[in-house]
């Protein structure tokens, strides 16, 4: 049997999962939270068979040894069992297009790109150290978030500020959720039965994070998210796109840095806009005739929708727009509305099957049988495309 076990570690949390690729299929999968905490819990399902941990767990390495314990008291991961253990690395700067065994140049390189995520990157390489400790005798992969879009040509990453100064600090877009946009926009091409190399779709990753991407023949040539995950479209809690004029102009008004941060990152957004960040919520306070929420919704589909327009000037011709993620994959009305109008492109939803979609398991075709442009709805899985990396960079 070849087993990836994927680690997603966050400063307070692991996210994992134990994929069997032959199916491929989740033989368990859990999370641990509040690590570091007074009280940390785990939650573990393997195969139908839930478990909780409760108890303090002051570090990484403890949270890892609950989850060892997990598997043993569900299904026992015997010595020699992994193939790899994947990690999702959330910054690889320019130095990673591919997935990259992980030795010590690569924890260097991945260390060396703590100034561009210092929230993230951080928490992954302690991740992977104690990863590495728990287990020795086996591969380590890094996947890397940004290393999808290391194929964007200059035109699309370079920020048009002083060269020198944004070599000197590595300023320009990088791009976010890598993986996703990967799985789906493949997943996209083998639904429709076209070579992936002869595919181009614009994927929309619309979860709490949002990014859009134009993916010609498979490779992503421009993408929404820039220098760090803020920058693109509007978000649960973060702006998306805002004139770095404005930001000047509140640090001028008194506003600190800190202040900035929390501004952008946890204050902005459909959250800073109307009070919710999820959308069910924003659509049910719409409903009550909240008019923050309505014109909330408006500035998210808006937002949407340009960067649709531009990605679809940018790849000449489409054959699918893709929707994917917590919003893409469950909410028909944001589909409907950043579709809407588009019957000259080429671009038409078909309302029932658009209302049929909410979590399909499979791909799902939403477009009427006349439009050229299909909408797909597709279920992103980034711990399998994770998995699948790691065990393409094994060999
Ligand atoms: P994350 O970016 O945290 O991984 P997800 O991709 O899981 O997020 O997306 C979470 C978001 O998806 C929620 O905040 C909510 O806005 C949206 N969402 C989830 N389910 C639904 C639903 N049934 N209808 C509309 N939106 C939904």
């Amino acid at each position: 049997m070849t087993q990836i076990l994927v680690l997603n570690s966050g400063s307070s949390s692991i996210k994992y999962e134990l994929i069997d690729m032959a199916g491929p299929q989740t033989r368990a999968a859990g999370l641990i939270e509040r690590i570091g905490e007074p009280m940390s819990t785990l939650t573990h399902e393997a195969q139908g068979r839930q478990l909780r941990i409760e108890r303090p767990m002051s570090d990484h390495r403890e949270g890892l040894t609950a989850m060892a314990e997990a598997f043993e008291q569900t299904i026992p991961v015997r010595a020699g069992a992994l193939t790899a253990v994947g990690h999702r690395v959330v910054h690889g700067g320019d130095r990673f297009a591919q997935p990259a065994v992980i030795d010590d140049a690569v924890l260097d390189a991945i260390r060396d790109c703590i100034p561009l995520a210092p929230l993230h990157n951080p928490a992954n390489l302690l991740g992977i150290e104690v990863a590495m400790q728990a287990y020795p005798d086996v591969a380590h992969v890094a996947v890397f978030d940004t290393a999808f879009h290391q194929t964007m040509p200059e035109s699309s990453f370079r920020y048009a500020i002083d060269r020198a100064t944004a070599d000197a600090h590595r300023i320009r877009r990088y791009g976010f959720h890598g993986t996703s946009h990967a799985y789906v926009s493949r997943a996209a091409a083998a639904f429709l039965g076209r070579p992936v190399a002869q595919t181009n779709t614009i994927t929309l990753h619309l979860g709490n994070g949002a990014s859009a991407c134009a993916v010609r023949g498979g490779v992503s040539i421009d993408t929404s998210m820039g220098l760090t995950p803020l920058a693109g479209l509007v978000m649960g809690t973060r702006s998306g796109d805002i004139d770095p004029g404005a930001l000047i102009h509140l640090l001028n008004m008194g506003l600190d840095l800190g202040d900035l941060d929390t501004l952008l990152n946890r204050r902005s957004g459909l959250k800073g806009m109307c009070g919710h960040n999820d959308l069910r919520e924003v659509h049910a306070a719409s409903a009550r005739g909240d008019r923050s929420a309505a014109s909330a919704l408006d500035v998210y589909v808006h937002s949407i929708r340009h960067y649709l327009g531009a990605y679809l000037v940018e790849l000449g011709t489409l054959d699918a727009i893709v929707f994917t993620a917590g919003v893409g994959e469950n909410d028909p009305v944001v589909r409907a509305r950043v579709c809407a109008g588009l019957e000259s492109l080429g671009i038409e939803i078909e309302a029932s099957s658009n209302e049929a979609a909410r979590g399909p398991s499979d791909v799902a075709d939403i477009a009427t049988a006349a439009s050229r442009v299909r909408v797909l709805v597709v279920p992103t899985n980034e711990e399998l495309e994770i998995a699948t990396q790691s065990l393409e960079a094994v060999g």
